[in-house]
């Protein structure tokens, strides 16, 4: 059996090895995303590991355990949907750019959030407005929630015809 080297090229650049390490830490498709993110909840510094992340996510923890928990979420939904991604595009030829990759990632993490109770203060409360996180607006819940469904729930469908 031969194996063709290309064919374990990164698929979401297409440069590189494709390895764990690679895929969800050094990869420019990737990094894009973790950019974005990061630059989104003012975290920095968040290094290149996995052993890093988790220390970042600590590190958070012990200033701001509201922050970490957000953190968390998001660091959770990055790897979940750069993994998708990368599948997506190996075995369903079906690319999605950076920008709509973080839109997911940002609106599963929001769905998460509206799911959770944090004890009021100052800095929930500047939380709360950052993420749009007023449930008292029900039709924007419902009319996310249906958007939700949509992204989510399309590749799923398209995967079972
Ligand atoms: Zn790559």
């Amino acid at each position: 059996m031969t194996v063709n080297i290309e064919d374990m090229r990164c698929p979401l650049c297409n440069i590189v090895q494709d390895t764990h390490t690679h895929l969800f830490f050094e990869c420019g498709f990737s990094l894009q995303v973790w950019l974005k993110v990061t630059a989104y909840i003012l975290i920095t510094n968040v290094g290149n590991s996995w052993m890093d992340f988790v220390l970042a996510v600590k590190s958070i923890a012990h200033m701001r355990l509201e922050k970490a928990v957000v953190a968390s979420i998001l660091f959770g939904a990055i790897v979940y949907f750069i993994w998708q991604e990368r599948n997506n595009r190996l075995f369903k030829k079906n690319w999605r750019p950076v920008d709509q990759v973080f839109d997911i990632i940002f609106s599963i993490t929001r769905l998460k959030l509206m799911t959770l109770k944090f004890k009021d203060s100052a800095y929930v409360a500047r939380m709360k407005i950052e993420w749009n996180l007023d449930i008292s607006n029900y039709f924007l819940v419902i009319g996310f929630v249906i958007r939700m469904f949509l992204m989510v729930l399309s590749p799923i469908m398209i995967l079972a015809y």
